[in-house]
């Protein structure tokens, strides 16, 4: 049975780190465009390049970018059957664009989960949030820090701070959620695909929640 996943959420609501969980517990592919495209600009890649400044300044790279570095990915790349999209759709017409690739290759979603965090409590899950320089995985000073302050616990890669973490970046990438990616929860739930859990709890409880989201109803395909 393959899953079609996607995972909503402001930034900070933690996605990346929910998606990491759940993919390693269900053995699917977590698929992340801002992993993607960090990849890209740290390898100097023509999409990278361009990628670059919308990311530092906290706006959405353009859609034929981000179209590059996912569908390369998703229809060229051995991705698994399984797998759960973060980052991606931002916007309607990334989700249409999705819904006709699938649809291309007679595949569908088959579930939405959206991680919901109330903006109050963002900014501050945000500024201390570390990533590693190594292997990619997520970290926070305070909910999921690491066993060794600064040094990741699978490769001992170091723990950074991404730039577009900045408060002032993180209240601008808050608006363009709000704009551009929220309304894609109702094109979601009018299809009856979205499942919402409540982010702000711990983080245990949160990826179960993801994982109980995820068993019940999910529509079985190829
Ligand atoms: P994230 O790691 O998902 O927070 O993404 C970091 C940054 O990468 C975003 O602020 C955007 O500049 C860019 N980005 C990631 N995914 C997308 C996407 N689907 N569409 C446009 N820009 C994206």
């Amino acid at each position: 049975m393959s899953r079609r996943t996607v995972i909503l959420g402001a930034p900070g609501a933690g996605k990346g780190t929910q998606a990491q969980r759940v993919c390693e517990s269900l053995g699917m592919e977590h698929l992340s465009t801002g992993d993607l495209l960090r990849s890209a600009v740290k390898a100097g890649t023509p999409a990278g390049t361009e990628a670059k400044g919308f990311m530092d300044a906290g706006k959405l790279v353009p859609d034929e970018v981000v179209f590059g570095v996912l569908f390369e990915r998703l229809e060229t790349g051995n991705v698994a059957g399984s797998y759960m999209l973060d980052g991606f759709p931002r916007n309607r017409a990334q989700a249409e664009e999705l819904d006709r690739r699938l649809a291309a290759r007679s595949e569908a979603l088959d579930q939405v989960v959206e991680v919901n965090v109330p903006d109050e409590r963002i900014v501050g899950r945000i500024t201390g949030r570390r990533i590693c320089k190594g292997c990619g995985r997520n970290y926070h000073v305070e909910f999921v820090p690491p066993t060794k302050e600064g040094v990741c616990d699978d490769c001992d890669g170091e723990l950074y701070r991404r730039a577009d973490d900045e408060e002032a970046v993180v209240i601008d990438r808050l608006a363009v959620y709000h704009e551009q990616t929220a309304p894609l929860i109702e094109y979601y739930s009018g299809r009856g695909l979205l499942v919402t859990v409540d982010g702000d709890q711990p983080v245990d409880a949160v990826t179960g929640a993801v994982l109980g989201a995820l068993s019940g109803n999910v529509a079985e395909s190829n």
